[in-house]
């Protein structure tokens, strides 16, 4: 352990860590200084510790139980954004997608102004395919750089991978520690006022500074799973300190005293009355991970 640069913390509470402001606590968290680092520590690992990655956790619900293994903590850690030669914008994992944005389109690049929109870290993007604004995280990326258990690090294109809308499948046990971006060369201006008005919308539709994950089910082929919820008169129910947003319907909101297990039940509460009244599975966005 003596040649790790990063910091390990034990019993951390992971609702510190997560924009839903729930979750129980980690065995143990590590926060790399860099990529290297992150490597020697993945080396020190028993080959079946867990591992759980963490961007922002803003698309994560952690049980009140909390993680029986290791949390590697990205954000502000893999921290590395420049434009390369070819037009190329990399960005490690720990980048919020909102610095992409503005780098980006100061660089002169359009494109990438969605970004701006999407609250977390460059990792979770990737394995979300988080998008907005009719663009998706995967369609600007030439090239991942991605780590595994033994801490390799290599090059991988998008053609290694199914991406979908908001799904990746990737190779088991291994995690992205960089994006390569190309963007296309553009209008500096245009893109900050692109940036501008996309954040103006996002704020008249959605509940601002509120905990919340953003949307809580994906939308179903052709509907809104706000449009759903709301039709289902859901707007505003609540269990425990949980509540559907009553801005926007596809939102559950931590009121202040929810607990991981109030966000689970008000999400099966809400695919069951969805089903019961509109006939539509709703399928969870949202990653739930942890002990029950
Ligand atoms: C107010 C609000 C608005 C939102 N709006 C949008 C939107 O418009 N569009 C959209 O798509 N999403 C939206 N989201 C959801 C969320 O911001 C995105 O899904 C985002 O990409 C998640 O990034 P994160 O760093 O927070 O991921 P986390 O929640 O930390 O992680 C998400 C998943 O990715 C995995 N992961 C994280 N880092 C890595 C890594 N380096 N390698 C491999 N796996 C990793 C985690 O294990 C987890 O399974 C919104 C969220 C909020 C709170």
């Amino acid at each position: 352990m003596n040649n790790l640069k990063g910091e390990l913390q034990e019993n951390l509470k992971l609702s510190e860590w997560t924009t839903w402001r729930v979750g129980g606590l980690a065995k143990r968290c590590y926060f790399p200084v860099d990529k290297n680092d992150l490597a020697t520590f993945l080396k020190t690992c028993a080959q079946n510790e867990p591992l759980l990655w963490l961007g922002l956790g803003s698309n994560t619900l952690i049980r009140d139980k909390g993680i029986q293994g290791t949390v590697i903590i990205t954000q502000g850690r893999l921290k590395e954004l420049a434009e390369l030669d070819n037009n190329i914008i990399r960005a490690e994992a720990g980048v919020s997608c909102a610095q992409v944005a503005r780098f980006s389109a100061r660089a002169g690049y359009e494109h990438g102004e969605f970004l701006a929109g999407i609250p977390g870290t460059i990792g979770g993007a990737l394995a979300m395919n988080a998008g907005c604004f009719g663009r998706q995280t995967w369609e600007q990326v030439v090239a991942v750089e991605v780590i595994d258990r033994q801490g390799h690090i290599r090059l991988r294109t998008p053609e290694e991978y199914q991406i979908t809308y908001r799904e990746v499948i990737r190779p088991a046990e291994e995690w992205f520690v960089a994006a390569h971006f190309q963007f296309v060369r553009g209008d500096k201006n245009k893109a900050l006022a692109t940036i501008k008005e996309l954040l103006d919308k996002r704020a008249n539709s959605q509940p601002t500074g509120k905990a919340c994950c953003g949307s809580v089910f994906r939308n179903p082929p052709g509907d809104f799973s706000g449009r759903l919820i709301e039709a289902s008169g859901l707007k505003g129910f609540r269990i425990g300190g949980a509540e559907v947003s009553p801005k926007h319907a596809n939102f559950i909101i931590n009121t202040g005293t929810a607990t991981a297990r109030d966000i689970e039940l008000l999400m099966a509460h809400v695919q069951a009355e969805v089903l019961r009244l509109q006939g539509v599975q709703l399928q969870p966005e949202v990653h739930i991970v942890g002990e029950l």
